[in-house]
């Protein structure tokens, strides 16, 4: 049998909080237990908020984890040239479009319709569905943009790519923690519709989250995702993305996510549960461990 692959993929725009240290030392703890692998991913794609020095201070918070991993580690804004071939593949089967509406015309057009009493179709993240450039510009304006600078995001047509692949999606989810580790993963039904049409590429970024996240995982040859349930979703989209593709699907184990004081879930600018702080203020590693449950 194939020795499992895990990864812990963090993105450097931020300090990293407690429920990366979770995710961090799950991803070491089932490699262990399974006699696998760990890769560290460094997701930063993003080049704007993603910074040498946050990276920097991520590895120094890893360390302080005792997190052990195998090299080499890969590091997302070096792999550019592999997501745009995904893209030009993904274009060559027809299935991408240029998207020309902004975030604010999105916002507005969807706001005019609900105060009209309709409903708009969110996705599992709560963002609206896009409503497609004809909703909102004359064909004029659509073609004045595409002559011009302005930009523009490249999208998945879901419903296409959902008939090219011709039947219903799944993946096997298994128990992230503890014993649940060795519970038999158990085949999920993706819901990638929910999704509408996702962004996989802007004007100045070959990629987005879930292209590179897909490719970057087969790169890797990655057996095991172990990730928080916030990405538990996100999973249907990479399913799709990963048949296109002809990429193998990992195993996935989504897991609990801690959550701060106010019941909220963490975010990087949240402060007082980055690691950093924590351990600046005093916390020592056992209390961390304590305090995310393990
Ligand atoms: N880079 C993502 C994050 O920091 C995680 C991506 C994944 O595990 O699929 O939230």
């Amino acid at each position: 049998m194939t020795k499992p692959v895990f990864r812990f993929a963090p993105s450097p725009n931020g300090h990293l909080h407690l429920g990366h240290a979770l995710s961090a030392l799950l991803n070491a703890r089932a490699a262990v237990a399974l006699s696998g692998r760990l890769l560290v991913r460094v997701e930063d794609i993003d080049q704007a908020r993603c910074t040498p020095g946050l990276e920097l201070e991520m590895f120094e918070d890893l360390a302080w984890l005792g997190l052990t991993w195998d090299e080499p580690v890969l590091r997302q804004s070096e792999s550019f040239p592999q997501y745009r071939a995904a893209l030009e593949r993904l274009q060559d089967m027809g299935l991408v479009y240029p998207a020309y509406l902004t975030r604010a015309e999105i916002r507005k057009h969807v706001a005019g319709f609900e105060a009209n009493g309709g409903g708009w179709p969110r996705d599992p993240d709560g963002a609206p569905l896009y409503p497609g450039d004809a909703a909102v510009l004359s064909g004029r304006d659509i073609a004045e943009r595409a002559d011009s600078d302005a930009p523009f995001a490249l999208r998945l047509d879901m419903k296409q790519a959902l008939e090219r692949i011709g039947r219903p999606l799944t993946w096997l989810e298994a128990g992230a923690e503890g014993e649940a580790l060795f519970d038999p993963a158990v085949p999920v039904t993706a819901d990638p519709a929910a999704w509408g049409d996702v962004v996989l590429a802007r004007k100045d970024t070959p990629t987005s989250y879930h292209l590179s996240v897909v490719v970057d995982d087969a790169r890797q040859g990655i057996t095991d995702v172990v990730r928080g349930k916030d990405l538990y979703h996100a999973t249907s989209v990479h399913r799709v993305l990963q048949e296109l593709l002809q990429l193998d699907a990992p195993v996935y184990r989504h897991h609990r996510l801690i959550l701060g004081e106010d019941g909220r879930k963490l975010s990087k600018s949240n402060r007082d549960t980055s690691i950093r702080s924590l351990r600046e203020a005093g916390m020592s590693h056992a209390e961390l461990r304590r305090r995310i449950g393990l």
